[in-house]
């Protein structure tokens, strides 16, 4: 779907909010072509799938870097690098990681975190795995909503944080709660979000209701674009490989008992496959996505105790 066709729907939808919302009508200013430029410029082929330790890895996090400081998070800590070190899935030599993290200061101390990764699987068979839902979509979110956020100041303290390693085993999330840059008591909540730009039923996931039910009435209260349907699910025990409880960094936050929600589609052809690049993404329902997220962002920003 070509950017003139969508751009003013998704404005007119963007503009509902504010006759919904009694207690921060900010001026919505989306910028779809800055969202699809974050994730067009992390899926293109001169990033090499971002795997960590390598070169275009390192052009990722110089992106990632330029654009924390241009939306002007503030670092927490002396920067916005956290450095940890981790052991890649087939190997016993570790590595360094970086994980990102900015933070808006909302008028209290208590924290939302809200996270994507920026790593992907690389080079395979000469093949670049560009990731461009998986999770530059993520990442293009994370940003998107850093930049509204700095426009209607959030009640909670916002820490955006873009992982590094997740495809190695979750390691950037979980060396992040395992050394967390602030009291733990202050943390209440993880919003992940992992491949949000692909789905042919339009539906977008949030996963967690099953372990933390009195998120369900906060997520139940999003007003969702039209066309889009936010399911509740895939959070169950019994589901099998169908419960993401653990499959992306949510689940470093869950095992320390941090509470989640993660944002997701269903798998698709193009996950992990060298199909999964920016040309293939839904754009429409990207960006419905992303608005119906900064939406959930807005609902438990403004009801979860301060
Ligand atoms: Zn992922």
């Amino acid at each position: 779907m070509n950017q003139s066709f969508f751009l003013p729907r998704f404005l007119a939808g963007a503009l509902c909010i504010c006759s919904l919302s009694l207690t921060s009508c900010a001026q919505q200013v989306y910028e779809p072509s800055q969202i699809l430029k974050d994730v067009e410029i992390l899926a293109a082929d001169s990033l090499e799938g971002r795997l960590p330790n390598t070169p275009g890895h390192g052009k990722a996090q110089q992106y990632l870097l330029q654009r924390f400081q241009s939306i002007g998070l503030k670092p927490v800590g002396t920067q916005y690098q956290h450095a940890f070190t981790f052991t890649p899935r087939n190997s016993s030599i570790s590595q360094p990681g970086v994980n990102l993290v900015g933070m808006i200061p909302g008028k209290s101390e208590k924290v939302i975190v809200v996270s994507a990764h920026y790593d992907h699987v690389g080079i395979r068979n000469g093949k670049v795995y560009n990731g461009a839902d998986d999770d530059a979509s993520g990442i293009g979110a994370i940003l998107a909503l850093a930049t509204q956020f700095q426009k209607q100041k959030p009640q909670h303290t916002l820490v955006f944080v873009a992982f590094d390693a997740e495809e190695q085993g979750l390691q950037g999330s979980n060396a992040f709660v395992a050394n967390l840059p602030f009291a733990k008591e202050r943390v209440l909540l993880n919003v992940n979000l992992d491949m949000v730009s692909i789905s042919e039923k339009n539906e977008l996931y949030a996963a967690g209701t099953y372990h933390h039910p009195a998120l369900k009435p906060l997520l139940e209260q999003v007003k969702v674009p039209q066309g889009l349907h936010l399911r509740l699910g895939h959070d169950r025990p019994e589901q099998g490989p169908n419960d993401w409880t653990l499959q992306s960094d949510h689940g470093s936050f869950h095992r320390a008992q941090i509470p989640f929600i993660y944002f997701g589609v269903e798998d698709h052809p193009h996950y992990h496959q060298e199909t999964d690049e920016f040309r293939n993404i839904h754009q429409a329902f990207y960006l419905k996505a992303v608005e119906t997220i900064q939406r959930a962002v807005e609902v438990l920003d403004q009801q979860l105790p301060l």
